[in-house]
């Protein structure tokens, strides 16, 4: 069996014999809304050729095109297709470990934002290539001086621009300059010298996993070495896959497949991590002692035990959350997401997570704790499940936008967290008389400097800006007539009720407790 130290060289290093040149696989980066996505949907569309044989599925997260460059020279292209929310850029930092080129689409009408700092960061600390693709072009208000002048400001240094980063100005929306982006990728391949070894076993990353209700456990490798077979085992982590079935990125059955392809197999025994490296074994034997010998496995997606109550030395109220989703992805995006929502005094805490629909194992270990929300994203639930759960007065909420699972959640949290008493200051008025106290009852007569005092009302007794006792207002008069209210301004007599006497010169401050 080939020991793990060599398997981890093939990924980075493949051996010198049989060295080819490798395909890039191309990442697209950058602030939301700057284009990534209708730059790939423009690429995918104008160049892979077959657009039928099943569709390029939603989850396949990779595509390959073939362009022909000025020299009449076809070369392939890899794509991966992460998606562009806020919430995915988790996912896009795995894609530039992953890629070998990265696209930092950079919008001509808004420049520099805070989403091209992160993604140039990332790229900068995986030292990939870059090419920065300036977009809109085509729109009234882009300018192109001005965003070469921001990245400039950003330390992206464009050629002829203080830099040697090649750039491109496009539209990705009408297509002028896709072309010759497009032609820059396998030059700066070239230049780099991607290469690999068909000969050697597959090795790479999980780009995708998710469970299948028909196909079971379906995990998008990318291959950045040797070539896998119908037949290998994959092991990924302490998930382990004997590839019965591989498919290219349009669905269609292969019988093997080499570097810088995306592929899809089946039938993993437990969901493989995405971003994690893969590694093929020719036999199974293999595949098995590797997982064995393999110390400080980290472990794949499952749904763990749900962990007892929380400490009592946590002053924050803990909610917890079971969170299903349909592909592992996802998960990690809404998991982010849903870290953000906290209150002063409460916070959402994911004691359970997994890919699949909501099952009957999900709801009975969740039975013990109180209070818990069950999200299902764009997986439903089992029949058993949902009729268990409404048994058990547990209720599901299922979504398939994050923004709307967000909002219902924040809805919630406001619900669900322990109110904290405030004290709102409704009046002051100055004692001007103090009459002598029968037992706690005492007659006082003042001036309200601000606000109203009303009968019923609590106050505060404050002596030199300190207070030294509280009471409530039995009897309220304005002119030697009983009123409710005193407003700001006018004269009162009053009866209190305190344990204080309260004397000339005091202040008073009427006040009601708010529950926020
Ligand atoms: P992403 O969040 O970076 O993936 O951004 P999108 O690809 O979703 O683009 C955001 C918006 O900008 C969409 O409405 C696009 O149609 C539009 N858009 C993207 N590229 C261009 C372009 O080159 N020109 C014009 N006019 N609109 C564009």
């Amino acid at each position: 069996m080939e020991n793990k130290k060599e398997k981890q060289n093939n990924l980075s290093q493949p051996s010198a014999v049989d060295l080819r040149a490798r395909s890039p696989i191309v990442v697209v980066m950058g602030h939301i809304d700057h284009g990534k996505s209708t730059l790939l949907d423009y690429i995918r569309k104008t160049n892979v050729v077959d657009k039928e044989a099943g569709g390029i599925t939603q989850n396949i997260s990779a595509y390959e095109v073939l362009h022909k460059s000025g020299d009449g020279v076809e070369k392939k292209i890899t794509f991966l297709d992460t998606p562009g929310h806020e919430a995915f850029s988790k996912m896009r930092e795995r894609g530039t470990q992953t890629a070998d080129i990265a696209i930092l689409v950079v919008s001509a009408e808004d420049g520099v934002k805070p989403q091209t700092k992160e993604a140039w960061k990332i790229i900068s600390e995986n030292k990939i290539p870059v090419i920065v693709a300036i977009n809109k072009i085509d729109k009234s208000d882009a300018n192109i001086e001005k965003t070469k002048t921001e990245l400039a400001e950003n330390e992206i240094y464009l050629e002829n621009y203080g830099g040697k980063i090649p750039y491109v100005e496009i539209s990705a929306k009408t297509g002028t300059g896709v072309d010759d982006l497009l032609s820059l990728i396998p030059l700066i391949a070239e230049m780099e010298g991607f290469k690999g070894n068909p000969e050697e076993t597959a090795s790479g990353f999980v780009l995708e996993a998710h469970l299948d209700s028909k196909r079971g456990i379906v995990a998008t490798l990318i291959i950045k070495n040797g070539s896998l077979t119908k037949g290998m085992t994959v092991v990924v982590l302490d998930a382990i896959c004997s590839t019965r079935i591989i498919e290219n990125y349009k669905g269609e059955a292969v019988d093997s497949a080499t570097f810088s392809s995306p592929i899809r197999i089946f039938g993993f025994n437990k969901i493989p991590k995405v971003g994690s490296e893969f590694m093929a074994f020719k036999n199974k034997k293999d595949a098995e002692e590797y997982i064995e010998n393999e110390d400080n496995l980290e472990h794949s997606e499952a749904l763990p035990p749900l962990r007892g109550k929380v400490s009592g030395e946590e002053i924050k109220k803990i909610i917890p959350i079971l969170l299903k989703a349909d592909v592992a992805g996802t998960l990690e995006a809404i998991e982010k997401e849903i870290n953000k929502i906290t209150a002063q005094n409460a916070e959402f805490k994911i004691v359970g997570r997994g890919i699949g629909p909501i099952c009957e194992s999900d709801i009975k270990n969740i039975s013990d704790s109180t209070n818990i929300i069950v999200i299902g994203f764009n997986v439903k639930g089992d029949k058993s499940a949902i009729e268990m759960a409404q048994n058990r007065e547990i209720k599901i909420s299922f979504f398939d936008i994050i923004y709307k699972m967000t909002e219902w959640l924040t809805e919630q949290m406001e619900k669900l967290r322990p109110r904290v008493e405030t004290i709102e200051t409704t009046g002051r008025a100055k004692i001007i008389r103090a009459f002598s106290r029968t037992k706690e009852r005492q007659i006082v007569g003042g001036k309200v400097l601000e606000g109203k005092l009303a009968q019923s009302g609590t106050i505060k007794i404050m002596r030199r800006e300190f207070e030294i006792g509280r009471g409530k207002i039995v009897n309220l008069e304005k002119t030697k007539v009983k009123t409710s209210i005193v407003e700001e301004g006018n004269e009162f007599g009053m009866m209190v009720e305190s344990k204080i006497e309260i004397v000339a010169g005091d202040v008073i401050e009427s006040f009601n407790v708010v529950q926020k």
